[in-house]
């Protein structure tokens, strides 16, 4: 299991956190044993589908197809998804990637889509982005799965890991909707601009709308960098920290109003 200075070092916050005697510790921060925990059993079991035919879908059809999917329970909801025909992600996907977590979690992520690794096994986050977002959780002494859901925007893969198109998004949108209807989160946090920009309907950057509480369908919402972001720009992992103490601190005490006065913080 990672220590507490394994997780600040892959975090990239030992350069100001580091106690002296802990340089060896460092060093041997990336260690086998710092990955996500296996998929739960259910994830495990759950066998790829053959592949849906491709079907368009009328501004009707999607109308009804939103009201059905309004309405799935948990028991229905990941075979739902796996049927799912409603843009061209599916004649590609190896299979669907629903979301994992605790149905009852007070703390919801939405990153953007499924990569390789997550289309390959089923679950969000698995790849070098997830060990990250992990190690993040451990941070805050957490973990995915206790008190923790994780989810997409997207539930399948784009080909070569593109950015969702808006039609996608917009497609894949009511089964996001669902899960935050049937979670009741009392924290959504926004990793990336897919999630912030679907989840707010703007278009505004990373960086102008973290740092304060926005609020999605009632619930407070955080937006921070994405864990692939932070992989490639080091230095904004200790932004991504901030983001996450807010998130903890909001979680604690909610805010009633719609919009928090935003803390001070280093843009
Ligand atoms: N990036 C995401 O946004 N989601 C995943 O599940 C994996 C990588």
């Amino acid at each position: 299991m990672a220590t507490r200075e394994d997780i600040l070092v892959e975090l990239g916050l030992t350069p100001t956190w580091r106690r002296r005697e802990s340089v060896t510790e460092a060093a041997a921060a990336e260690t086998p044993g710092m990955h996500g925990p296996a998929p739960p059993d259910s994830l495990a079991q759950r066998e790829p589908r053959p592949r849906a035919a491709p079907a368009l879908v009328t501004v009707e059809d999607a109308m009804a197809r939103a009201t059905r999917i309004a309405a799935l329970s948990w028991d229905d909801f990941a075979s739902d998804v796996d049927a799912c025909a409603a843009c061209g992600l599916c004649k590609t996907r190896n299979r669907s990637v629903p979301g994992v977590g605790d149905v009852a979690a007070e703390w919801l992520f939405v990153g953007e889509a499924p990569g390789a690794e997550e289309d390959a096994r089923g679950e969000p986050f698995v790849g070098q982005a997830g060990r990250l977002l992990d190690n993040m959780l451990a941070a805050l002494g957490m973990a995915r799965g206790r008190n923790v859901y994780i989810a997409n925007v997207l539930k399948c893969r784009p080909p070569n890991n593109r950015t969702p198109e808006p039609a996608e998004a917009e497609a894949c949108r009511p089964y996001l909707e669902r899960q935050v209807e049937m979670i009741r989160p009392k924290l959504i946090v926004a990793l990336g601009k897919s999630a912030a920009s679907l989840l707010l309907g703007t278009d505004a950057t990373i960086a102008s709308l973290r740092g304060r509480v926005h609020r999605y369908r009632g619930a407070p919402l955080i937006v921070t960098y994405h864990p692939a972001y932070l992989l490639r720009n080091l230095p904004d992992k200790a932004k991504a920290w901030e983001d996450m103490l807010l998130a903890r601190h909001t979680v604690a005490a909610p805010p009633d109003n719609s919009v928090a006065d935003p803390p001070p913080v280093a843009r």
